[in-house]
């Protein structure tokens, strides 16, 4: 990249910096009903586990008390959201301690025919945004998002995954480098504040990574500064610093590169590149 391109795409970064407004993600299951290639939850390798309902509650409460005003909105994430065992509840929870945040619920669209009619009520009076993401597998589009258009939902779509260069592969080496502000600064996970277990961690690709470990028998860890424990976050100036700043684990990341669509084989070689 010549040095002119080089400066304006950083002054383009540093202005993101100043206007982003907190986005919070409560990651409600690694588990997915598709297995795609590379997915920055690990759900191919993920077990069939979902976050305890009271836990989620604990989470919500905390974050709403004490940065609510500050947060732009929170989603409702997978894995495959919409097989959370108490997803009504959890809806009903987030929109108790965020009452004028937008609330989105991500997934893939297989399981919205199969919705039942108190979800459909739930999603309406307490204004969720469904989000799809367009997976190429054997499923009617058009007709799940015209489905929730029916339901009276706002409905959105994020990303057709079987257009090109629309996925990514996000590889994590086990040689940490120390200089990884280059890295931060131009990840496009940067800004996915994932709540998971307690914790708030900057993106799924760290919160998530004891299912590469166990799957892989990885030694991907989380240092002092990698993560915050919900209970005692005083602010939302310290989940602001997950964003701007790089964290120990960034160390472990290498550039990522846009990939082709693909089914898993539950190869290490999906998420990890030796060095
Ligand atoms: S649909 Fe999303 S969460 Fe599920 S495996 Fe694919 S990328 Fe991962
Ligand atoms: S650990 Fe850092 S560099 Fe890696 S994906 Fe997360 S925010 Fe980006």
């Amino acid at each position: 990249m010549n040095p002119l391109k080089k400066i304006s795409t950083l002054f383009k970064l540093l202005r993101q910096e100043r206007q982003y407004r907190l986005r919070l993600e409560f990651v409600l299951t690694d588990y997915c009903n598709l297995n795609c290639k590379g997915c920055t939850h690990y759900a191919p390798v993920a077990p069939k586990e979902f976050e305890e309902l009271e836990l989620l509650r604990q989470e919500m409460s905390h974050l709403g008390n004490v940065c609510g005003s500050e947060v732009r909105e929170c989603y409702l994430i997978g894995g495959e959201t919409l097989l959370y065992p108490h997803l009504t509840e959890a809806m009903t929870m987030l929109r108790r301690y965020f009452p004028t945040q937008k609330l989105s619920i991500f997934t893939n669209g297989l399981l919205i025919p199969r919705m039942s009619d108190e979800f459909w009520q739930l999603a309406r009076e307490l204004d969720f945004h469904i989000v799809i993401t367009i997976y190429p597998v054997k499923a009617d589009y058009d007709a799940i998002i015209a489905l929730c258009k029916e339901k009276g939902v706002k409905t959105e779509v994020y990303g057709d995954r079987s257009q090109q260069d629309s996925f990514f592969r996000f590889p994590l080496s086990p040689v940490k480098l120390r200089h990884n502000r280059k890295i931060h600064l131009s990840c496009f996970n940067r800004g996915c504040m994932s709540v998971i277990g307690g914790y708030i961690y900057p993106c799924s690709i760290s919160g998530c990574v004891s299912h590469l470990n166990r799957a892989f028998g990885t030694d991907f860890r989380h240092e002092e500064g990698d993560r915050l424990k919900v209970s005692e976050i005083g602010s939302a100036k310290e989940i602001l610093r997950l964003y701007t700043h790089p964290v120990p684990f960034c160390g472990y990341c290498r550039k990522y590169q846009p990939a082709d669509y693909g089914i898993s084989r539950r190869e290490a070689s999906e998420w990890i590149d030796e060095e």
